[in-house]
């Protein structure tokens, strides 16, 4: 049966951590949806691995297409999207697809895949630990971090839309946890 899996949680929440955890650890069963962004790759990135890189010029001729199953305007002038293409690709090779998107984009995957999918929501321990993580992890300028902790707070906002709610305190608790949610599922 096609599946989905669908990972939303506050930029700092260590969702990137429990998201490649879990590819690592399932790797016949689990395969990850790689989404179309606009934003410039990070050093460590690589173009068809973390995303599709595109150009906001590609992008729109994509949304033209109805290329995609859901996009946002995540931050200010960035776009991101979940391909059609890359949903079927993956189903066609028997693969549980996983997706680490936005809380906004996670709602309205589950809204489209129902009972196909299940929806979790990372939590941080607290505000605090949030902003410590954010700031320490500085990737971005100044105030690209300003909005990232602006959307991570109103974020933390919709944990009660999603179908499971994982705390991420003590990092080996976290990951075994959602292993154990993932195995749940699967074998339902
Ligand atoms: P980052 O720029 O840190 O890689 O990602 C920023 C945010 O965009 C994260 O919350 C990530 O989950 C989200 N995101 C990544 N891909 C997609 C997508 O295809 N659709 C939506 N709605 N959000 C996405």
């Amino acid at each position: 049966m096609q599946k989905a899996l669908i990972f939303s949680a506050p930029s700092g929440s260590g969702k990137t951590t429990v998201v490649n955890h879990l590819l690592k650890t399932m790797p016949e069963t689990l395969a990850f949806s790689i989404s179309v962004t606009t934003r410039k790759p990070r050093p460590n990135e690589e173009h068809g691995r973390e995303y599709y890189f595109l150009s906001e010029e590609e992008f729109k001729s994509k949304l033209a297409e109805d290329a995609f199953v859901e996009h946002e305007m995540v931050y200010q002038g960035l776009y991101y999207g979940t391909l059609k293409t890359e949903v079927e690709r993956l189903w066609a090779e028997g693969k549980c697809v996983l997706f680490d998107v936005d809380v906004k984009g996670g709602l309205n995957l589950k809204k489209q895949f129902g009972t196909k999918a299940k929806a979790i929501f990372l939590k941080p321990p607290s505000i605090e630990i949030l902003m410590d993580r954010l700031t320490k992890r500085s990737t971005e300028v100044e105030h690209m971090l300003k909005e990232r902790i602006a959307k991570a707070k109103e974020e933390l906002s919709f944990e009660d839309q999603y179908d499971v709610v994982l705390e991420n305190d003590v990092l080996g608790e976290t990951l075994k946890n959602a292993e154990a949610l993932v195995k749940n599922f699967l074998d339902q």
